[in-house]
C-alpha cells in the first residue's frame, strides 16, 4: 500500500496568516518530518480560532511549547540473530508532554520508523489521551526493527536488547507505553520480562499486559471496539445504526480484527481486509467463521492476507500496486469505512473514491490515516466523518483502565471494562460534538476533537508555569 503526504495543500489560501507563519518555522526547525508538519498543521489549522478567542494561549506560547517534545531519547539497539549475526537498530522514545500524566503512547516496530514518524504519532497522542478524560500524557516510541519473518527468539533478544536501554527512562508513574504496530501481546511479554529483571520490581510500567501478570480484560479488543462505538455514536446523530451497513476495512492487525469483530456483533457486513501485501474484497461478507480464520492467520501462523482467497473462494485478493495513484480497496460501494491499518493509507483520490461510493461514515481506527487533501473532502462533503485521535482513544483509554486497575491490584470483569470503554467513547463523541459547535463548525469532529484536547492541557500548562 502507497502512502502518501500531501504537502501543497498545508499553503492553501484558506489557512490563516498565523497558521502559515506558525508551519514556516515548524518546519524550518524540524526539517524532513512530513508527518510531523502534517499532524501539527491539523491542530493549528484547528485551534487558531481558540487562540483568537482566548489571548493568553498565544501570550503563553502554549502552541509553541506543545509542540517541542519535553525530552527525546535515541538509542542503540544491537542484537545477535539465530545465525549469530550481529543486527543494528535504532530505538527512540519521544516523551512529548506530561502536563495532565505520565507520558503515555504505544511502541512501533516497523522498518518505516524514523523522527518524524514518531513525533506525528506522540503529538497525536497528546490530544487523544486528553479527550479520553484520563489523567493521561502523551509520548510514542518504537524502533525501525522489523518483525516479519523473525524467529520467536529473534522477537525476544530484539525485545530485550531495547528495553535494556528504554528501562532507564519508564516508569508507572514516569512514562507508561504500550503496544502499536508490529508490537502486541508477545512482544510486550519480553519488554516487561526484561523490565521486571533490571528493576527488580512488578509494577504497571507497561500496558496490555497478559491477563494473569496484570493485563485488563477488553484491552486487546479496545481500539477496535472503540471505533465502532464512535461510529455508532456519529451515526445516532443522523438516527441511524450500523445494522445491515456494507463496511470497508483495511489492515488484519489488531485494530482491523476487532473493528470486523464489533462491525458483526452491531449487524454490519464488512468486505474488505488487507494486510502490506494487498487486500482481499469478500462480497458475501466476512462473517465470523471467516473473522476467526483471519486471526488464526494472523496472530498463530503469522500468514498474509492472500491466504484468505485460496481459503474461501467469494473472495478476490489484489496485490499491492507500489507507487499507485490510489488504493482500490477504497473503490467499492459501501457506507462506512475503518481505515485501520497505518497513517496516510486514503489520499485524495481514495477519498473521492469513498464519495463517489456513498460511503458517509469514516471512523479512523489507524493513526492519521487520511491525508490532509483527503479530510478536507470529508469535511466539505459533510460526511460523518471521525478522525483517529477521537475514534481510536478506546485503545489508550482501555490502557487507562489496566494502570488504574494495577494501581488498585484488582481486576474489573470483562463487562465492566467494556462499559466504561463504551462510556468513555460516547463522552468523546460528546466531547467533540459539543466542541464543534462552542467554536463555530458544527458537525466538524476534526475541530471538535482538536479544541477539546488542547483546552484540558493547555489549561494544565498554564496552571504549572513555564517549565
Ligand atoms: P498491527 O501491527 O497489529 O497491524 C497493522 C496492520 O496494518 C497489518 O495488517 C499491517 O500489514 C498493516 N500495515 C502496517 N503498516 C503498513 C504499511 N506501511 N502499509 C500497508 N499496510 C501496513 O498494528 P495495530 O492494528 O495495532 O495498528 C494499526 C493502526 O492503528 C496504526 O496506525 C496504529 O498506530 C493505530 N492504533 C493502534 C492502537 C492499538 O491499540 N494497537 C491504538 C490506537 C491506534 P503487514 O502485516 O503486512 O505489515
Amino acid at each position: 500500500m502507497a502512502t502518501h503526504v500531501e504537502d501543497e495543500v498545508f499553503t492553501k489560501a484558506k489557512v490563516s496568516p498565523f497558521v502559515q507563519d506558525f508551519m514556516a518555522d515548524l518546519k524550518a526547525k524540524n526539517p524532513a518530518e512530513p508527518e510531523f508538519h502534517q499532524a501539527v498543521f491539523e491542530v493549528a489549522d484547528s485551534v487558531g480560532v481558540v487562540l483568537d478567542r482566548h489571548p493568553e494561549y498565544r501570550a503563553a506560547r502554549i502552541l509553541e511549547r506543545m509542540v517541542e517534545p519535553e525530552r527525546l531519547i535515541m538509542f542503540r539497539v544491537a542484537w545477535l540473530d539465530d545465525r549469530g549475526e550481529i543486527r543494528v537498530n535504532r530505538g527512540f522514545r519521544i516523551e512529548m508532554n506530561s502536563a495532565i500524566g505520565p507520558y503515555k503512547g504505544g511502541l512501533r516496530f516497523h522498518p518505516s520508523v524514523n523522527l518524524g514518524i514518531l513525533k506525528f504519532l506522540a503529538f497525536e497522542q497528546v490530544f487523544k489521551n486528553s479527550l479520553t478524560s484520563l489523567p493521561m500524557g502523551g509520548g510514542k516510541g518504537g524502533s525501525d526493527f522489523d518483525p516479519k519473518g523473525k524467529s520467536n527468539n529473534e522477537i525476544m533478544r530484539f525485545c530485550q536488547a531495547f528495553m535494556s536501554e528504554l528501562f532507564r527512562h519508564i516508569g508507572a508513574d514516569t512514562d507508561v507505553p504500550a503496544g502499536d504496530i508490529g508490537v502486541g501481546g508477545r512482544e510486550i511479554g519480553y519488554l516487561f520480562g526484561m523490565y521486571k529483571k533490571l528493576r527488580n520490581e512488578f509494577t504497571g510500567v507497561l500496558t496490555g499486559k497478559g491477563l494473569n501478570w496484570g493485563g485488563s480484560l477488553i484491552r486487546p479488543e479496545a481500539t477496535g471496539y472503540g471505533s465502532v462505538y464512535f461510529a455508532a455514536e456519529m451515526l445516532s446523530t443522523r438516527g441511524r445504526t450500523l445494522e445491515g451497513k456494507t463496511c470497508l476495512v483495511s489492515g488484519t492487525g489488531n485494530v482491523a480484527q476487532y473493528t470486523v469483530e464489533k462491525i458483526l456483533q452491531l449487524g454490519g457486513k464488512v468486505v474488505t481486509m488487507s494486510d502490506s501485501d494487498g487486500y482481499i474484497y469478500d462480497e458475501a461478507g466476512i462473517d465470523r467463521h471467516k473473522l476467526a480464520f483471519v486471526m488464526d492467520l494472523k496472530n498463530v501462523h503469522r500468514g498474509r492476507i492472500a491466504e484468505y482467497a485460496d481459503k474461501f473462494k467469494s473472495a478476490v485478493f489484489t496485490p499491492t500496486k507500489p507507487g499507485a495513484d490510489c488504493n482500490p480497496l477504497w473503490d467499492h460501494k459501501a457506507d462506512c469505512a475503518f481505515p485501520s491499518a497505518t497513517q496516510n493509507e486514503i489520499n485524495s483520490m481514495d477519498a473521492a473514491n469513498l464519495l463517489k461510493n456513498g460511503v458517509y461514515v469514516v471512523a479512523e481506527g489507524a493513526n492519521m490515516p487520511t491525508t490532509i487533501g483527503g479530510v478536507n473532502q470529508f469535511l466539505d462533503a459533510g460526511i460523518l466523518y471521525g478522525p483517529g485521535k477521537a475514534a481510536n482513544a478506546g485503545g489508550v483509554a482501555t490502557s487507562g483502565l489496566e494502570m488504574s486497575q494495577n494501581s488498585m491490584r484488582l481486576s474489573w470483569t470483562r463487562e465492566e471494562v467494556d462499559q466504561r470503554l463504551h462510556g468513555i467513547m460516547k463522552r468523546i463523541h460528546a466531547t467533540c460534538v459539543d466542541m464543534g459547535e462552542r467554536f463555530g463548525t458544527p458537525g466538524n469532529y476534526v475541530n471538535g476533537a482538536n479544541i477539546g484536547g488542547f483546552l484540558k492541557v493547555a489549561d494544565a500548562m498554564m496552571d504549572q508555569g513555564v517549565v
